[in-house]
């Protein structure tokens, strides 16, 4: 009989591969930004379409690739970071493997592009299903980016598999969020859509953690160094009060690798026992140093897991060095992130981190006193009650970043980005509605265009989601309290979430089976049928829930901001109108509605010369 055993051709082992290495865009992700760390890049975009699947683009301007290199990387295990198996125990580079570039061009349509500094010209690689379609000279700017479109095009079933967008968007995040940690020294952007998601740049690791999870942090960290022969640890943990019963926060890092570790987190719980609930966790970014030689990075292909040779002094390193930065806490008040003179010092020193200090400056122009005073009559009207018109100083959450990754707005490829907030000028002036839809505002470098509802929902989001955080809804009595009948599962939820709604100001209690009584409601929400704004509220609620998987207390936020927002078709007037501008931009995200959608446009001097050829 002849023999049967053959060698399989490339392109299937590859493929076969790729399965443990590309799971989902978001391992894609991760591959391609440490490639670009390794590269030595100080600049990195991020380019997501479509959750990943239609385009993941990762440029950076590392030292890049010559020709030969460009062509040689898709090959299976060529790797330019070690040689022997010696270099396996000194490993200071993310990848080794010399896999990520091979799989990820088994399994998608990849276009490469890379310059080295000294070349004239770069080269330009195009690989199907690890077929390569085409390789030519390409002038390009330094350094490499790949571009990964159509993943798992070539196999159905994968592809398949792949989780809706928010959750694939969700993971993106995630690989994000980890590499812009371990890099604060390397500035970061992120497009969703064409619309710019995270743009972080070089800086502290505070600055870095606010960046990423919203300036609530400033005022939530405490250092937490330690260092011992064996390893060191260094980098923040939240406030106990800052616990959140989700998980999704707590961040290791051992020789600037993420990793996973059950056991350590223990170390971080166990250091907090006493000051947070048995069910919350704390926010913690810890770095661990240690000898390479006393861990094994190699145990899992994904490589977040991670063996020390010595687990349990590595524990009790890290629950001292927690318990230490606790203690030093509770003696001393916790450090104020504005006036850390490190922080100042970036801030207004460093040009890179310019257009952050504009930020915060043009929030801060409608946080003043003037502000404040000639903004409160129009408040009264827009917003009646007793609730005092104070812009929302913190970010609502961590949450409400990915909720605008989630659901993108429908902004078109061609549209400017305005990620800018007017400067202090701005937004004053002559204002005007068109339609009883859009606001025009007058700002000394050209128009802004605001969607009234859109600019509102975002406003009482913000203050909604704060009012149930921190528990300070007002409430207006009811004159003639209803009861409302619910069916039994509707009764389930409201009971669910009687705390939340407490918190916003709706004061409803159970009253008998299946039954609840409504005593009061938000002040601040103008109402003429107390018993249809909560079945609207109700209503919602569950629209939501069911269309996205939605965290209670941002549902209930964004659903009591949909159903008690100006609407398209209201008039408003000219005080209304300057209120809702400033208002909007005292937002921490004005710029674009809780369901993602913007919330204006700026039209400049330019772009209105150019309609007319000047
Ligand atoms: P590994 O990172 O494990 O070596 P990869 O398949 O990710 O394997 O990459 C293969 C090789 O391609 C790398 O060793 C590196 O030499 C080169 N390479 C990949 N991405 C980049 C990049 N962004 N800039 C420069 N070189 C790169
Ligand atoms: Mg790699």
């Amino acid at each position: 009989m002849s023999d049967i055993i053959q060698l399989l051709p490339d392109a299937i082992a590859n493929q076969i591969a790729a399965g443990e290495v590309v799971q989902r865009p978001a391992s894609a992700l991760k591959e391609l930004l440490e490639n670009a760390v390794d590269a030595g890049a100080t600049q990195i975009q991020v380019i997501v379409k479509d959750a990943g699947k239609q385009l993941l683009q990762v440029i950076d301007n590392g030292k890049g690739m010559s020709p030969t290199d460009a062509r040689m990387s898709f090959e299976r295990h060529a790797t330019s970071k070690i040689r022997t198996s010696q270099d396996l125990f000194a490993i200071r580079t993310f990848g080794f493997r010399g896999e990520a570039l091979a799989s990820i061009a088994a399994v998608a349509q990849v276009e490469l592009k890379t310059r080295q500094t000294d070349a004239e010209l770069g080269t330009l690689i195009q690989i199907e299903g690890s077929e390569v379609k085409k390789q030519e000279p390409v002038a390009s700017p330094v350094g490499t980016s790949v571009a990964m479109k159509n993943l798992f095009f070539n196999v159905p079933a994968r592809r398949n598999f792949l989780k809706s967008n928010p959750v694939e968007m969700r993971h993106l995040v995630e690989e994000f969020q980890r590499v812009a940690l371990s890099y604060p020294e390397v500035a970061f952007t992120m497009y969703q859509q064409d619309l710019e998601t995270y743009n972080l740049p070089t800086g502290k690791l505070s600055q870095r953690i606010v960046g990423l999870f919203g300036k609530s942090y400033q005022g939530q960290l405490i250092p937490c160094e330690e260092f011992t022969p064996h390893v060191n640890v260094r980098g923040y943990i939240g406030k106990p009060e800052n616990a959140k019963k989700t998980r999704g926060e707590q961040f290791f890092f051992v020789n600037n690798r993420y990793i996973k570790s059950s056991y350590l987190h223990h170390a971080v719980n166990s250091a907090f026992e006493g000051l947070i609930q048995a069910d919350q966790h704390p926010f913690y970014v810890l770095f661990l140093e240690i000898d390479p030689s006393h861990i094994d990075i190699n145990v899992h292909p994904t490589k977040t897991e991670i063996k020390f040779d010595d687990e349990r002094t590595v524990y009790a390193v890290i629950r001292s060095a927690v318990k230490q930065a606790l203690g030093a806490h509770h003696i001393t008040p916790a450090i104020d992130f504005s006036v850390d003179v490190n922080f100042e010092d970036t801030w207004t020193n460093n040009p890179e981190t310019k257009s952050q200090v504009d930020r915060e400056y043009s929030y801060k122009t409608f946080n003043t006193p003037e502000f404040k005073k000639s903004s409160t009559s129009g408040w009264e009207r827009l917003f009646e009650g007793n609730i005092s018109p104070k812009p929302i100083q913190e970010k609502p959450s961590s949450e409400d970043e990915l909720e605008i990754l989630t659901f993108p707005s429908r902004a078109s490829m061609d549209e400017p980005r305005f990620m800018i907030v007017p400067e202090e000028s701005e937004a004053t002036g002559a204002t005007f509605q068109v339609e009883q839809n859009f606001i025009v505002a007058q700002m000394s470098t050209g128009l802004l265009i605001i969607d009234q509802q859109s600019a509102h929902e975002r406003i009482l989001y913000e203050r909604y989601f704060k009012q149930i955080q921190s528990a300070k809804g007002v409430s207006q009595q009811c004159l003639f309290p209803p009861t409302l009948q619910l069916n039994p599962s509707d009764y389930a939820l409201v009971m669910d979430m009687l705390p939340e709604l407490h918190s916003l100001g709706f004061m409803v209690e159970p009253f008998g089976k299946d039954t609840v009584l409504i005593q009061g409601v938000p002040a601040d929400v103008q109402v003429k049928n107390e018993k249809e704004l909560f079945e609207g509220l109700l209503e919602q609620f569950k629209n939501f829930k069911s269309e996205l998987s939605l965290d209670k207390r941002e549902n209930l936020a964004r659903s009591l901001s949909r159903k008690s927002s100006i609407k398209k078709g209201q008039k408003l007037n000219p005080q209304e109108m300057e209120t809702l501008v400033g208002q909007l931009f005292a937002c921490q995200n004005p710029n674009y509605s809780p369901a993602g959608n913007k919330t204006f446009v700026k039209l400049d001097l330019n772009s209105i010369q150019s309609f007319f050829g000047k």
